[in-house]
């Protein structure tokens, strides 16, 4: 958007970390334009693989946390969710929106990302695709240089700034085309195009969705913990986190808040650690600690300690495991 006459044209690229996000900067670096990558971070997706992006290519990339605004929309998406609980088109759009505003602040001509029609069902189709750059409030500034040649002519192309011939066609669920692109790059380390968000994953979407259901507001250490251990609701106002492997325990004791929370564990015996995030009543602290001594390896059927820590003070109390098989009711 700025005045390209005197200076090289700057193009701002979202970065995913994929293998297309990395062609698509290499496709625009290759005809002289300076290309720097936005990556952004939730509980939900981080920017672990935009960093190695951007080390082997030697693009720059800005990293954000956009958790507050990106609550705001996944509460109440306007295209709804796909599969689980990812809202795909409206993160898309979202994505654009915020990277848009940083291309205005930091005078970058354009946006640009490794999409390709075509590539995945729902959120690549040629419709969607229009939908976010409409929803973005930038539209005709997104470019997308590996389906560029099946798409409408952006802003950027028209003004010059892009040679559309050297831009790509790519289009469809084939990988080939960008593979055999990668090897014409040199580039040899990719991580796999699938994965990385936890909103397309089933068990975390219903823990994420329970959350929702129960509590008004909720701090980005919870969400950051809906990944961690077995989840249990015992009621409307009061659920336990049980860990299941030690990194599932460091992570509780990592993400608590001592302030608030209750951490469970039973002594003497290994076992795990149990949160019960806010504190609960009585009774239910009781029940989360018969439910940690059934996970633990204490013997069946014998009263045993287990330590309580709540805001107020530690306590041991004597009580019996319940079997695992027994609480599966309160399973989320
Ligand atoms: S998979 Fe996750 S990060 Fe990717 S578009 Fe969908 S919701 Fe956003």
């Amino acid at each position: 958007m700025a005045n390209t006459k005197s200076r090289q044209v700057r193009a701002l690229g979202l970065c995913s970390g994929g293998l297309d996000s990395m062609l698509s900067a290499l496709v625009l670096r290759n005809q002289g334009i300076d290309v720097e990558w936005i990556s952004f971070e939730t509980p939900f997706f981080s920017s672990v693989n935009a960093r190695l992006a951007s080390r082997t290519t030697g693009v720059p990339l800005t990293v954000e946390n956009i958790t507050p605004a990106y609550l705001e929309m996944l509460k109440n998406p306007r295209c709804g969710y796909g599969k689980h609980m990812n809202p795909c088109m409206d993160c898309h759009a979202l994505m654009f929106r915020l990277a848009g505003s940083v291309m205005q602040e930091k005078d970058f001509d354009f946006l640009f990302s490794g999409e390709v029609l075509g590539q995945r069902p729902m959120s690549q189709t040629m419709q969607s695709l229009r939908y976010v750059e409409k929803q973005s409030g930038f539209d005709g500034y997104i470019l997308r240089p590996l389906s560029a040649k099946h798409l409408p002519e952006t802003i950027p192309e028209k003004k010059g700034m892009v040679n559309r011939e050297l831009l790509l066609d790519i289009s469809g669920r084939s990988r080939k085309p960008q593979m055999k692109l990668a090897e014409a790059f040199g580039i040899k380390d990719y991580p796999s195009p699938a994965g990385g968000c936890l909103l397309t994953d089933k068990e975390f979407s219903k823990r994420l969705k329970d959350i929702f259901d129960h509590q008004k507001t909720y701090t980005e250490a919870e969400l950051h913990l809906l990944r961690y251990g077995r989840h249990f609701r015992l009621d409307e106002n009061t659920k336990i986190i049980v860990g299941r492997t030690q990194m599932d325990n460091e992570n509780i004791i990592k993400y608590h808040n001592p302030a608030e929370d209750t951490v469970i564990k039973v002594k003497k015996y290994p076992g795990p650690v149990v949160l019960i995030p806010h504190g609960g009543k009585k009774e239910l602290m009781m029940l989360a600690a018969s439910i940690c001594a059934g996970y633990s390896k204490a013997p069946d059927l014998i009263p045993v300690d287990v330590g309580t820590a709540t805001p107020h003070g530690h306590e041991i109390i004597k009580i019996t495991g319940i079997p695992p098989k027994d609480v599966q009711r309160f399973l989320i």
